[in-house]
């Protein structure tokens, strides 16, 4: 091995344990230095040496524990510096707009809910900016923190790569190239995501799959079914952004014409169910429809953990009676069913998600080193806990 090649793979290490470290910190804090041994399984040294560099950066800043030790010392913690960065974000809804600034650990800077001017494309687009000028316009600006970009999520289906909304029934919107739109308003970085990918990527940063690389973000609501799937620790978005369709998977070869086109549809099929539910009557017919929707995920993909959010799908009796029922059907070995969990994040899960995107995309590459990877869309990290 020549010299030359042995510090660029030295360097590359560094790099990758930077990068674990802070996602550790990030995900967990406070924290100890020997929990981020723990976590990232690098040896106490190595852990040692990447902390300084990130209080000295900024990025880590240090407090004195609560809990004493057995020695009586009170342990040092590490906690992310979570004013170094904000991102601005807008989560569009049919039923409302919601809007704000969210800090590096996922707290909300400042929040805001209006109702959804849906009365032409065009001005929904305009509500869009709109929103986001009176996000940016709430950056503090006395922290040290800049807006890393703006995350905008919407129902449909939506090509992240190149932040164009292919197609939302529901605002009305086909082709619009709505991120190159804000770009060219405010002059920041800027991704459009479809809502129920950011929901599930909220779970990953700040939820219940913080530590699990494969899981089922699925969504029970008055709209319908949805799927955010996330597979070796990326966002899966299959070849043309389409993945994901739960609502309008077949469940009845000779069933009534959905929407969509197709006969037999999980959505159409549940409609009156969901209508009942909505009218004050049981929903144990729609915890049928969920646990068949669950219980197709499962048997394809075989996740580690499944997180159910949703105005329905959220509540933790909705969720455990559709585990129930997924468990008796699903094709695994006796015991293997996986976690199935109400989402905790609520209404704020899409608008966290996008943040934690906003920030793997345009924040962390940068603030580490300029040509670092990009943060868990590419990393698939997950910690033995
Ligand atoms: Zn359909």
């Amino acid at each position: 091995m020549t010299d030359l090649r042995r510090a660029a793979d030295s360097t590359l290490a560094k790099k990758v344990n930077t990068m674990l470290v802070v996602d550790a910190v990030r995900k967990y804090s406070p924290l100890s230095r020997a929990d981020v041994a723990k976590l990232t399984m690098l040896s106490p040294s190595t852990v040692s040496g990447i902390v300084s560099d990130l209080v000295r950066a900024g990025l880590v800043t240090e407090t004195k524990g609560t809990a004493a030790s057995v020695g009586g010392r009170r342990p040092i913690l590490l906690t992310l510096n979570a004013s170094a960065s904000l991102a601005a974000i807008i989560d569009v809804q049919v039923a409302r707009i919601l809007y704000g600034v969210i800090d590096l650990a996922g707290s909300p800077v400042y929040v805001m809910k209006e109702d959804a001017d849906l009365s032409s494309p065009a001005s929904t687009a305009d509500q869009v900016l709109r929103a986001a000028a009176r996000a940016l316009a709430k950056l503090p600006r006395a922290s040290a923190g800049a807006a890393a970009g703006i995350g905008v999520g919407v129902p449909g289906i939506v090509d992240s790569r190149t932040g164009v909304i292919l197609k939302s029934t529901r605002l009305r919107w086909a082709n619009f190239p709505l991120a190159a739109r804000l770009q060219r308003e405010f002059g920041l970085p800027v991704l459009v995501e479809r809502d129920v990918r950011a929901a599930a990527w909220g779970e990953r940063c700040y939820g219940h799959a913080r530590n699990v690389s494969d899981f089922v973000y699925m969504t029970v609501g008055e709209g319908g079914f949805g799927a955010g799937l996330v597979v070796n620790g990326k966002p899966y978005t299959g070849a043309r952004m389409h993945a994901g369709e739960l609502g309008h998977m077949t469940v009845d070869m000779h069933g009534e014409r959905c929407l969509c086109g197709n006969i037999g549809c999980l959505a159409g099929a549940a409609l009156a169910s969901i209508r009942e539910w909505k009218a004050g009557g049981a929903d144990d017919a729609l915890v049928e429809y969920s646990a068949t929707g669950l219980v197709n995920l499962v048997n394809l993909l075989d996740p580690e953990l499944v997180v159910l959010g949703g105005d329905i799908g959220g509540r933790p009796d909705f969720a455990s009676r559709v585990e129930a029922v997924a468990k008796e059907r699903a094709l695994l070995a006796p015991g293997q069913m996986p976690r199935v969990l109400p989402s905790q994040l609520g209404d704020m899960g899409v608008a966290l998600g996008l943040a934690g995107l906003v920030f793997d995309r345009f924040y962390w590459s940068h603030a580490l080193a300029q040509d670092l990877p990009e943060m868990g869309e590419r990393g698939g990290m997950s910690y033995r806990t």
